[in-house]
């Protein structure tokens, strides 16, 4: 069971064959063996896992189940939830206590799900490894000396290793798609504006969208449809935004006819070998069940990873500013004066990544270098959003890898940031677009996951889900066994 869907337990529920209580226990017992080993949980309180299963199992007997009753769904710690600490995995949050729920967390307790934890990542979000936590680095479950990938390591890898079936991540420049793909399973980033961000703790306000990972598609679509939807208070979320059928959507014939885009600066020279093989199967796969292949070019891809690493920093140096140990965060003691309190309290409260970027970000955007790089970089943003117009007018969606490698060894790149932001480079630019993508499981090097991207237009999710749900039913990746912790 542990290794279960989300769509079978739900069945299982359904069907009456178990309860929210019995399936809580199941995983709280596997978090409580295996987290040790894996550190992907940085806060869990069993005792309030198994209430919100008791109501459930309440709820279910009264009034009948709602979409996600009795499901339990672990939290990346970037979410505000009134229940637990809400810490970014920073020391500077250490002792802080969101006064309100999220509104995706408010969504999803409406829908019935059991919320369980809050999971390990990045600080502040900024990474590819979950390497920067102020809780220590998160592990993966096919090769524990590894890396789970960034920001979302903890949910990635609790799912990998069935400590929960299903967790949320958020995504700023491919911290749902890239742990997802090195830990084999499915991350789902949506439009930007599908999802509120009112109470998303903020990192790139222009970039941020929330998304679920899970094991198969199916249970993506699921979360998705239960997050989803306009948020009167947060103002990028899109009061008309066009409806998915997201459980329909995955249907298995999603494949036939579909034109599938190959962006040539996609499959470059220097991509790991495997890597490469495992995506063009993937993609003769997809050819074999009916899609059309489709050469196409997105120009300004090379220009992605300095875009975004002059915008994300830009945005975050503004919205980490309220950290100045009065209206939030850790306050240093004995401060001589206000200065002094505010320059030691930041200093004292993050890591040295989050400074990175404040420094880069404020430097971008100080006067005398803001038309140089930040207005230079919104024109490249544009460019980029052009590219996929473009290429849209001749493709249904775009296929690539999601990570040009699988997971490295912890502590291979901490030394050398500008390789770690490489890692990103096939999933930021869809975030420069606003665009939806997904990365599903689609083959091993040397026994660790590769991830397959697809990438649609703006509020296209549905075409992403057809064409992941058919390439998953033609194929056995999401079943293949773990190394860790016990019998699928
Ligand atoms: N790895 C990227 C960064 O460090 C993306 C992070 C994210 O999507 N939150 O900025």
């Amino acid at each position: 069971m542990p290794f279960s869907t989300l769509s079978k337990i739900k069945d299982r529920l359904d069907a009456g064959a178990t309860t929210a209580v019995a399936v809580a226990k199941t995983y709280l017992d596997r978090i409580a063996a295996f987290n040790g080993d894996l550190n992907a949980f940085v806060d869990i309180d069993p005792a309030h896992v198994l209430e919100q299963a008791e109501a459930s199992d309440a709820y279910r007997t009264k009034h009948g189940a709602r979409a996600l009753e009795g499901l339990p769904i672990a939290i990346k710690d970037i979410f505000c939830t009134q229940d637990g600490p809400t810490r970014c995995c920073s020391h500077i949050l250490k002792d802080f206590h969101a006064p309100y729920d999220a509104h995706v967390i408010t969504k999803l307790k409406e829908a019935g799900a059991v919320l369980v934890g809050k999971t390990n990542m990045d600080e502040f979000a900024m990474g590819s490894s979950t390497e920067t936590s102020a809780f220590g680095p998160c592990h993966n479950p096919w090769d524990i000396e590894r890396i789970p990938g960034g920001s979302s390591g903890g949910s990635a890898s609790a799912v990998a290793a069935a400590l929960v079936p299903a967790a949320l991540g958020t995504d700023t420049g491919g911290s749902i798609r890239q742990p997802a793909s090195v830990c084999g399973i499915t991350g789902l980033k949506p439009t930007y504006g599908r999802v509120s961000r009112r109470g998303i703790i903020a990192f790139a306000s222009s970039l941020d969208q929330a998304g679920p990972m899970t094991r198969t598609v199916k249970d993506a679509a699921m979360i998705a449809a239960a997050m989803s939807g306009h948020d009167s208070m947060d103002s990028t979320s899109v009061p008309d935004a066009p409806a998915v059928d997201w459980l329909g959507a995955c249907d298995k014939t999603g494949m036939k006819g579909l034109r599938i885009g190959k962006p040539k600066e996609y499959f470059v020279d220097g991509m790991d070998t495997g890597v490469r093989a495992a995506i063009d199967a993937a993609l003769a796969e997809c050819e074999a069940l009916g899609a059309e292949i489709v050469d196409i070019s997105l120009p300004h891809t090379d220009a992605a990873v300095a875009a975004y690493y002059v915008i994300a920093p830009s945005e975050a140096s503004a919205n980490l500013s309220r950290y100045d140990a009065v209206r939030f965060g850790h306050r240093c003691d004995n401060p001589d004066d206000l200065l002094d309190m505010y320059t030691r309290s930041r200093d004292e409260g993050f890591g040295k990544e989050v400074k990175r970027r404040i420094l880069t970000g404020t430097f971008a955007l100080s006067s005398g270098y803001y038309d140089a790089y930040y207005i230079k970089a919104q024109q490249v943003r544009t460019l980029i959003r052009q590219d996929f117009i473009n290429a849209f007018a001749q493709v249904d969606v775009i296929a690539t890898p999601t990570s040009p490698i699988t997971a490295f060894k912890l502590g291979e790149k901490t030394a050398d940031p500008l390789t770690m932001y490489l890692s990103d480079i096939f999933t930021i630019a869809l975030n420069l677009a606003g665009l939806p993508g997904l990365s599903q499981p689609c083959g091993f090097v040397d026994g660790l996951p590769v991830g397959l991207q697809w990438i649609a237009p703006a509020w296209r999710e549905d075409v992403i889900l057809g064409a992941a749900s058919a390439y998953e039913a033609a194929t056995d990746w999401v079943k293949a066994p773990i190394n860790f912790g016990g019998e699928a």
